[in-house]
């Protein structure tokens, strides 16, 4: 799907740690696949972090499928998404899928195709 059709409304939002490692990384390019094939919405998680209103309020409501997944196991989207009352349907935690974390940004295909696998058994 391109960047200028409109997605369809009731697709899941995913919201990523996009953490500065291996881990965070991968995720965020699995993400970016899944956005640009139409599969999920992808959310803020730094709007979300910095009380933005606007970015909160609609996935507090049950109508929207949230996803959170994060790096490793410190969970830090889980915890920010705890922090303004959003509910994930989804928890994913990479390192749980046999990825071991790093801080070199060092990951590979195989690594981003694990990640998007696991998400897409969840929309
Ligand atoms: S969950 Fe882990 S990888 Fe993600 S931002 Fe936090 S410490 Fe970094």
């Amino acid at each position: 799907m391109s960047e200028k059709q409109e997605q369809p409304k009731n697709l899941p939002w995913i919201f990523i740690c996009s953490g500065a490692s291996n881990v965070g990384q991968a995720t965020n390019a699995a993400c970016v696949e899944l956005y640009r094939e139409g599969k999920a919405r992808l959310g803020c998680i730094a709007a979300i972090g910095a009380h933005v209103e606007s970015f909160i309020k609609p996935n507090q409501s049950s109508e929207r499928k949230v996803i959170c997944i994060d790096g490793c196991g410190t969970r830090c989207a889980s915890k920010t998404l705890e922090k303004a009352e959003i509910n994930p349907a989804v928890c994913i935690v990479v390192t749980d899928l046999g990825i071991k974390k790093n801080m070199e940004m060092v990951y590979g295909d195989e690594d981003v195709k694990t990640v998007k696998k696991q998400i897409e058994k969840e929309l």
